[in-house]
């Protein structure tokens, strides 16, 4: 993409109400445009990244076995009746009354739905396990929408459900997830800690909330610090038993400020205590029949008897993780954004548009990494080099390839790795090539 070309509205001053690096950059770098409270137009770039981040879910829980599909936004009423939700969820739910005066409401989560969907369709034990996914968006009517996208009222979420004969079963279905939970956010660059956690509305005896942690994060968590450092488990056998992944995490002291036992996290060695702020970026739930009874959701067993099907619920931020991985991965002059979500792959700065030689290496360059899959962006347009620099550096791309006349006296670019800050010089086809192996 050439920027004179695309589309970055950049605001040069900071919002006042943007209290967060993370809100503060997604507006100056043009990702965004507030709406409402809590609502925001997806602007070229930020858009950019949303798809990355959801594409990246949806691989994993491909991988897990998760079936993709689409529910609507809105719903009817008459199934949270059913199960009693329509009255117990609260203010939060955004009710709607259409032209034949029916209530609806816009989903602040889908149980209800996906629930009633499995009982039209599934008849027997044999169908199971099933886990079903959709990334879809959400109305929450939050009492205090702030911090950007990180609690919006309308957000993209990932949401899946799983459906078992027993619960023995559905356990191996929440290990499923919990494990593809972990690989999900490393693949995103960031360090989520699964913390036992409360289950709130949605109910249920088994959750955990992953968690980033960050300053900026709204809650309190206490966990063993090794948490924080281990590695994903990587290449798993979904069909096997994963029980050990669940067990290696969950050994360790790991709460949200709701389920947190002083007790507990004082036996901790003390050099190992961490109590910290933390970012909710994904949850899941194992509730039983909680809806599957209300709603008759049953199938039958082996010897012909209906059994009410167990199930789970799985969720991840996906719009709420766009900010969150810039709370994790900023500096003082902008975002810096992991290989893996990046807008684009790297920066090309031609630092004097109309300079013959500078046009035509950073043309070059351009082109070669356009060819190799590397999706980057041109800087063509005039204008100062400081700006330039500055704007390169608030985007955030991992590399930034700087071009003019003074560097191409003796035939060299300057290639900036926007993590590590080092800069250096090369020529432009080993620029290329740097850049190249770094996504290979
Ligand atoms: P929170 O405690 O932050 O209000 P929640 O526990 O109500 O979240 P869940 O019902 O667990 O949220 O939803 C699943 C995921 O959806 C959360 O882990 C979070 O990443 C995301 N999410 C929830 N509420 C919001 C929101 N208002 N804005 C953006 N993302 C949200
Ligand atoms: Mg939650």
């Amino acid at each position: 993409m050439r920027l004179s070309r695309y589309f970055l509205p950049l605001l040069k001053e900071t919002p006042s109400d943007a209290t967060v690096a993370s809100h503060r950059y997604m507006l100056r770098a043009g990702m965004i445009k507030q709406n409402s409270a809590g609502i925001y137009t997806w602007l070229p770039l930020g858009h950019k990244v949303l798809k990355k981040i959801e594409q990246i879910v949806r691989e994993e829980q491909n991988k897990a076995g998760a079936i993709e599909m689409l529910m609507p936004t809105i719903q009817s009423a008459e199934l949270w009746k059913e199960t009693g939700r329509f009255d117990a969820y609260g203010p939060e739910m955004l009710r709607i009354t259409d032209r034949h005066d029916r209530e609806m409401l816009y989903g602040p989560t889908n149980e209800d739905m996906i629930t009633d969907v499995f009982r039209s369709f599934v008849r027997s034990y044999k169908d199971l396990p099933k886990m079903l996914y959709h990334i879809q968006w959400k109305f929450r009517d939050e009492r205090r929408p702030r911090f950007g996208v990180m609690r919006g009222r309308e957000f993209l979420m990932k949401d899946t459900y799983s459906f078992d004969l027993t619960k023995e079963d559905a356990v191996k279905s929440y290990n499923k997830m919990f494990a593809a939970y972990l690989n999900t956010f490393a693949r995103l660059g960031i360090k989520a800690v699964p913390m036992k956690a409360d289950t709130g509305p949605i109910g249920g005896d088994l959750s955990h909330e992953f968690v980033i942690l960050a300053e900026s994060g709204e809650s309190e968590v206490f966990c063993h610090r090794d948490l924080v450092e281990m590695d994903p488990p990587g290449d798993v056998d979904f069909e096997g038993d994963l029980s050990h992944i669940f067990k290696e995490r969950t050994s360790l002291y790991a709460a949200t400020e709701e389920m947190h036992d002083a007790e507990e996290f004082a036996k901790i060695p003390e050099d190992k205590q961490l109590s910290a702020r933390g970012i909710e970026v994904g949850h899941i739930f194992y509730f039983g029949d909680k809806y599957s009874a209300p709603m008759k959701a049953t199938v039958m067993d082996s010897d012909g008897k209906p059994q009410t099907a167990m199930m789970g619920s799985y969720g991840i931020g996906v719009s709420r993780l766009v900010g969150g991985i810039i709370e994790a991965s900023h500096d003082e002059n902008g975002i810096i954004w992991p290989k893996s979500v990046t807008p684009f792959g790297a920066g090309v700065m031609n630092l004097k548009p109309g300079h013959d030689e500078s046009d035509a290496v950073s043309e070059d360059i351009y082109n070669k990494l356009v060819a190799a899959g590397v999706d980057p962006l041109l800087d063509d347009e005039k204008g100062s080099i400081g700006v330039k620099f500055s704007r390169m550096d608030l985007i955030g791309l991992p590399f930034q390839i700087a071009v003019g006349p003074r560097g191409l006296k003796d035939g060299s670019v300057e290639v900036k790795d926007r993590a590590t800050g080092e800069k250096q010089n090369m020529t432009p086809d080993e620029a290329v090539d740097l850049v190249m192996k770094a996504y290979a």
